[in-house]
C-alpha cells in the first residue's frame, strides 16, 4: 500500500505498521534491502534524535540517549513547499538545519519520513517486478 499523503502519517504513525511490514516482506522475496546504494546520493543522510529507542525518562533531557542516522528528501516536505532544505551541522550527537523557508523539521518526522521512503522503495520494487498486485 504506497502511503502518499505524509501530513495523515505525522497525525497517525500507527497506520505505517502494516505498510512496513509488507515493504519488509517484499525486501525478503527479492532479495533487496532498503537504503539501496543510489538512495544514498539521491537523498540526505541524516542523525538525528530517535525517541523510540530512548527510555521514557531521556524525554527530560535535551541530550539524545540514542540516534538514527536516516534517509530524507533534500526539499522540505511541508505542504507545498518543497524549497531546499538548510545545510547540516553537528550538534552532539546528532545533525541539525535550518531551512530557509522557514519551516521546522522534527526528528520524529524525519524517521517517518524516511519510512516512507523505504516504503516506496519496495512498491518500487513490485512494479519493476512485475508482480504488482
Ligand atoms: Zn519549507
Amino acid at each position: 500500500m504506497p502511503i502518499d499523503n505524509r501530513d495523515a502519517v505525522l497525525r497517525d504513525p500507527q497506520i505505517l505498521v502494516l505498510p512496513l511490514v509488507e515493504a519488509r516482506e517484499i525486501f525478503e522475496a527479492t532479495g533487496k534491502s532498503w537504503p539501496p546504494p543510489e538512495a544514498r546520493t539521491a537523498f540526505r543522510e541524516v542523525t538525528v534524535r530517535d525517541r523510540r529507542a530512548e527510555p521514557w525518562w531521556a524525554g527530560l533531557f535535551r541530550q539524545p540517549r540514542a540516534v538514527a542516522t536516516v534517509l530524507i528528501q533534500q526539499e522540505c516536505q511541508h505542504p507545498g513547499c518543497h524549497t531546499p532544505r538548510g545545510d547540516l551541522f553537528w550538534d552532539g550527537p546528532v545533525q541539525v538545519w535550518t531551512n530557509p523557508c522557514g519551516h521546522v523539521d522534527r526528528p520524529e518526522h524525519m524517521i517517518i519520513e524516511s519510512l516512507l521512503l523505504e516504503i516506496a522503495y519496495a512498491n518500487q520494487l513490485l512494479t519493476e517486478d512485475g508482480t504488482a498486485r
